[in-house]
């Protein structure tokens, strides 16, 4: 694999309804297809533009509903239309088995009770509609390699950022400032401070605390309201990042300079 692509479904916080909830799909040079992230507002984002049928492996962040209640929708989708079961079933990846719980408990509560062919009850759990797969380090093949980072975001709550291969950093919802190293930062961000109780990190504290030339190489996500009334470029950000947006990253490096001898 030289090189991947991360195109984004939703850059928006839990409640913007322009943006949609914040996830994206990485594809490389197989088969596979991962999508990071899905809230209530992504199944109809990817049904529309048809991307769901291509997405073979989930990957959840955090238990909260903008990052995964679309599971149900995209679950049920794969399932009962497109009939992929058992051994045909999408994998649904966790970073933290804490994650793992809190989502199952929350999705089987709607989930949990399908028909069999002759219309009798069939409790089922999760399970049956992904292949669950609880890791910090995410390897498949074709798709660069993740790793699973603890970030802060409410109190203990178990909670990941995602280190991708090619130097990407995506915050996922947090309180703390990005990594200087990353060659492209994605960064959560709200435009308000409410003190030491936010759950986000603020605007005002990125532009306090984030070096200016990582600034540069960071692009805004996970935007709620006061989106669209700042000028984040002036600044000095990458800006703000829009659904449909690209991101082309190459894996190739650079050759190492010969060594006089
Ligand atoms: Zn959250």
């Amino acid at each position: 694999m030289a090189s991947y692509q991360i195109e984004w479904v939703g850059t928006g916080s839990g409640l913007n309804p322009v943006l949609g909830n914040t996830a994206f799909i990485i594809r490389g040079s197989g088969d596979r297809q991962l999508l990071v992230d899905c809230g209530a507002t992504v199944p109809t984002a990817i049904l529309k533009s048809g991307a769901i049928v291509g997405i073979t492996d989930y990957l959840i962040t955090h238990a909260h509903g903008d990052h995964f209640h679309g599971l149900e929708a995209a679950g049920f989708y794969n399932y009962f239309a497109l009939g992929r079961r058992g051994d045909r079933r999408p994998n649904l990846f966790f970073a933290g088995s804490g994650v793992a719980a809190a989502v199952a408990t929350a999705l089987e509560a709607s989930m949990g009770l399908i028909v069999n062919d002759t219309g009798e009850d069939l409790p089922v759990s999760l399970s049956e509609y992904f292949n669950i797969i609880t890791t910090d380090r995410i390897q498949i093949p074709g798709l660069p390699e993740i790793r699973c980072v603890g970030r802060k975001h409410v109190g203990s709550l178990e909670n990941f950022g995602l280190e991708i291969e090619g130097g990407v950093f995506y915050s996922g919802d947090t309180v703390e400032v990005p990594p200087a190293e990353p060659n492209l930062i994605f960064q959560d961000c709200q435009f308000f401070d409410g003190g030491p109780g936010d759950v986000h990190i603020s605007f005002s504290r990125l532009c306090r605390e984030v070096p200016a030339a990582v600034k540069a190489r960071t692009h805004l996500v996970h935007v709620g309201g006061g989106w669209d009334k700042v000028d984040t470029q002036a600044e000095g950000f990458a800006g703000i990042v829009k659904p449909g947006d690209r991101f082309e990253i190459s894996l190739e490096e650079t050759p190492a300079a010969p060594v006089a001898t």
